[in-house]
Order: structure tokens, then sequence, then C-alpha cells
């Protein structure tokens, strides 16, 4: 999702009107030169005034203060944010927050005071929620949903940005009341604090922090903890941004999007050892943007606290595990792969992809496996979709058996596209498709080449994503698992499969039935990663 780009004046403008909307608040309740310490308990953000209005009522009540709903313009687009207050003490305004968090606004936060520093930053969920200096090891996440030619960020405070001087000159960092708007000019980064200020020119990256340890950005007001490192790009007039945070702060925001609520808690710590050790080995994978990681499904969901939820399991998972990591052997082991629903069998890394690592084989996802049968066997692996197993750890979830039906003709256009791509190869003269056949399969079934026949030739594709790509996505064809039923309707290609996801690694529903069973999250890991170990790194 690429953001329009936006003109510069609209930004600040947008910006402007936002932080009066604040300041106009505050004067009328308190006049404007009454610098005494106030606290607000501030929702943000969305586009459905309704919500905001809703949440005001409850808010009132409990608090017994007023709220105030704050609107902010973003490409002709209106933002709603509530703030409840002003509360004359902390303590009122931390158990309003709270009830906003609980109430389904899981970013509400403390905004102090008149004088916005004069009181120890309080900073935005999950702050706090984490044990002080636990954990030394930042990690740059791309932000992928936002680049352009300029860029807006704001905070509560002041707020500060540093990058390299050109040529050689002192770079001061450049300072500002919160909102700082940042150029792509040539080859460098110019930094203005208001519309009259020509600007600083830095060389990037750089670095955007504020007091209150957060920054949101201009689209839809997403908030994010740490720092904001902004990068240029060769060749590209865009600003490209960054989160630079504690792994820790990281994991509370990836767990809800990778597992999702309603979790046993072993679940969820067994998650966050996944998670922090694929962040921790991810590392470097996106070098020539200057990230470590990015925020997509590339590498893991990262919507910065926006995305964090106020389930306390998955804040508890995260502190319980802080550190710990996945090891095979004597050390971190390079990726701890894992998927929704293996369907019965957890696939192998070497099967699908060509890289043998021992704690990626084939396991059997229930308490007693036996032997894996000959799922290669197009026969047994129907049999072995039809049937179904009750004693399947991950039995029964969604994606555990699933069905699809594909139009021929998408399959033939398809097949068009992928050939021009690259993605497949055709031989002969071509000429509509004929009965598509699974060519190799995983020991698991996964199917490896596809073969289809048309006019005097036939197409090859190869790779169980490819493949799925080509039969009607990865949403619909949910794994690799998957046979072709023979008599399918005129016009379309019926399809049943197993399981749902890549199937290498940790099978998360069979993850949460062994939690259920009263597994520890050690217990699951070695469970599904053989040889695997827990191994706390800091
Ligand atoms: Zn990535
Ligand atoms: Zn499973």
């Amino acid at each position: 999702m690429t953001p329009a780009p936006t003109r510069l004046s609209k930004d600040k403008r947008t910006h402007l009107r936002y932080s009066l909307a604040i300041s106009l608040a505050v004067a009328l309740m308190f006049g404007t030169a009454t610098a005494v310490e106030v606290y607000w308990a501030v929702a943000l953000s969305t586009t459905d005034r309704a919500k905001a209005v809703e949440a005001m009522a409850p808010v009132e009540r409990v608090s017994g203060a007023g709220s105030s709903l704050l609107e902010a313009e973003v490409d002709n687009k209106l933002y709603y944010r509530v703030a409840a207050g002003p509360f004359p003490d902390r303590a009122k305004a931390i158990e309003t927050r709270d009830l906003l968090r609980s109430g389904g606004w899981p970013d509400a936060w403390i905004l102090a005071g008149l004088d916005l520093t004069a009181d120890p930053p309080e900073a935005p969920v999950g702050a706090g929620a984490l044990p002080a200096s636990t954990a030394s090891r930042t990690i740059t996440v791309g932000l992928t949903w936002i680049s352009g030619p300029a860029l807006v960020v704001g905070t509560e405070g002041r707020i500060r940005a540093e990058g390299f001087a050109p040529e050689g000159a002192d770079a001061p960092a450049v300072e500002a009341e919160r909102a700082i708007e940042l150029v792509a000019e040539g080859d460098w980064i110019t930094v203005k604090t208001s519309d009259e200020d020509p600007g600083t020119k830095l060389a990037p990256p750089v670095t955007v922090e504020a007091d209150i340890g957060a920054i949101w950005l201009r689209e839809s007001y997403r908030v994010y903890k740490g720092a904001i490192k902004v990068t240029r790009k060769q060749g590209s007039d865009s600003l490209y941004v960054a989160d630079v945070l504690d792994v820790e702060d990281y994991l509370l925001s990836v767990l809800p999007a990778e597992i999702g609520g309603n979790s046993p808690k072993e679940a969820y710590k067994a998650q966050a050892v996944v998670a922090r050790t694929e962040a921790l080995s991810f590392t470097g994978r996106h070098k020539d943007m200057g990230w470590d990681i990015c925020d997509s499904t590339h590498c893991q969901v990262f919507r910065g606290l926006y995305g964090q939820s106020p389930n306390q399991d998955i804040v508890r998972a995260v502190q319980e595990t802080c550190g710990e990591v996945l090891f095979s052997g004597s050390s971190m082991v390079r990726t701890a792969s894992f998927h929704s629903s293996c369907g019965g069998w957890t696939e192998s890394s070497e099967d699908v992809w060509g890289s043998r690592f021992a704690h990626l084989t084939n396991v059997g996802c229930r308490i007693d496996p036996g032997q894996m049968p000959d799922l290669r066997d197009e026969a047994i692996l129907r049999k072995y979709i039809e049937e179904a197993n009750r004693k399947d750890l991950c039995y029964g979830g969604t994606g555990y058996r699933w069905k699809a039906s594909v139009e021929v003709k998408a399959v033939e256009a398809g097949l068009a596209r992928m050939v021009s791509a690259g993605t497949a190869t055709v031989s002969g003269e071509t000429a509509g498709i004929g009965a598509i056949r699974v060519a190799r399969r995983s020991a698991r079934g996964a199917a490896l080449e596809l073969r289809v026949p048309s006019g005097t030739g036939e197409y090859i594709i190869k790779g169980e994503l490819n493949i799925r790509s080509l039969l009607g996505g990865p949403t619909l064809v949910k794994s690799g698992v998957f046979v072709i039923l023979p008599v399918s309707k005129d016009g379309s290609i019926d399809i049943i499969g197993a399981g749902y996801g890549h199937g290498v690694g940790m099978c998360q529903d069979g993850a949460k039935a062994l939690a259920k069973l009263g597994k520890d999250y050690k217990s699951i890991l070695s469970f599904y990663y053989k040889g695997g170990s827990v191994v706390k790194v800091y």
C-alpha cells in the first residue's frame, strides 16, 4: 500500500490544524497562561467518526472528565482522535488510558500538561510493559507502506532530527516542538521545523527521535516506538522510513499479527521465541535499504504501537522469554520457520526450499505420530486428505483440510503471465490446456512441479509457491499438499488439500493444542524443531 504523494503544504496544514485542536482545547479549559500540570488520555486514531464518538461516553462516565474529539485531515480523509480530560493527576489519566485500551483502543496514551516537556514523559502502549534495560538489542524495521518526496513526523513535546553534515560541516541536531518535516532534495534530506524555515540540509540517514520515545507518521497517524530512520535510495526521489527500536518492543507488535488472539499463553511464549529468532536471524536481509528487516509478510508483520494488543498474556509471553532464541547444536538457527496448520505432517526445508536444516524435518503433528505414509503417491495422498485424522493436533483448524475451485480460463491467463515473467516454461505449440498433473512432490506430498499439457506442447511450473499462485493464489490454495480431483465441473478445476502455509517448522495450531494439553513452550518448540533448544542470548 503506497500512499499517494501528498504536497508539502497540505501536510503542514494538516499538522497545524491538529496541533491547534489540542492547544485550543487546553486553552479553553485553563486559559493559555496556566502552566499547570494536566493530563489527557488520548486515543488515536480512526477514520470512523461514529467509533470515536462512541468511545467518548463511557470514558466520560468512568473518568468523570470531559472528552474532546480531535480532527485531522490527511489526503482529503478525516481522522479522529479522542482526548479525555484534563485530569489534575496522573493516576486518573492512566486509569482512563487503560479503560480506552481495554475498550478497543490499544494505542491510547497519555498526553501530559500544557508544557509538554514539564513532566517525565509517558510513553504509549508497551512502555513500562517491559522491565527496564532487559534488552540492549535494537532492530531497524523498514516500513514498506510509506515512501515519498516529503514526510511529516510528529510527537507530543520535543522532537529532534540528526544526520550527517554535507561537505564536512558541523551538523547540529535540528530541534522542534511536535513536528518536523523532511524533504528529499538532491542527494540530501532537508529538515524543516516550520513553513518559514528554509531548512537544514543533512546527509542521510537522518534519525528522528522524540522525548516521549514515540513518533507518529502522517498517514493514518500510525505510531512507532523508538526512533525513526529516514534514508534515500540511489536513483529515487523518495524518502524511505524505518523504525529503530528494541527487539523486545518490536515483538509486542509482531505477536498479535503473527499468531492472533485467543491462544494459550505457552503457545504465545513459543511464538515469542520463534519471532525473536526470526528477527535476529533476518538481520541484514534488507541491507540495501539500510534496514534489518521489513514490516510485511516478507519478514514479519509489524504495525508499530497500533499493532499491539492489550492482551496481557502476549505482553507476559514476551517478557518471560526475554532474550530467548532457538538454537540447534551450539548456534542460533538460521530460521525458525512456522506456519498456521501443517495438516498432519510438517515439511522438510530441504524438500521445499533446497536448504537442509537439521531442525526443519518432517514431524508428525500428533502425540504418537508413527511413520509418515508415502505421500508422494497420489492415491495415498488423496486418502490422507479425505480421511483426515482426529488425533492430529491441528485437526479441525482453519486450513487443516480445504477445498478450492479455479476457473480453467484463469489458469490459462496465469500460465501466460508466468511464462512472460519467467516463472513458468513452455514447449511446443500451445492450444488450451489439458489435464493438469503434479509431476513431482515432496515426501510430505507438497507439489513441487506441475505439468500442464497444451496443444503439442507443455507448460512446466516449478516451486510450491509458484504452483499455488497459478491455481488461485496462496489464500485459496492454502498449501502445496493437494490433489486435483479427476472429475471437475465444466470450465473449472476442483482441488482438495491439507494444511495452511508452507508447512516448514512449527505448526501454530498444533502448538496451541499442545499448550492446551499442558505442554510448556520449550517442549512445544523441541516437538516441532528436532534437536532444537531454547537459549537465552541476552
Ligand atoms: Zn522483508
Ligand atoms: Zn499441525
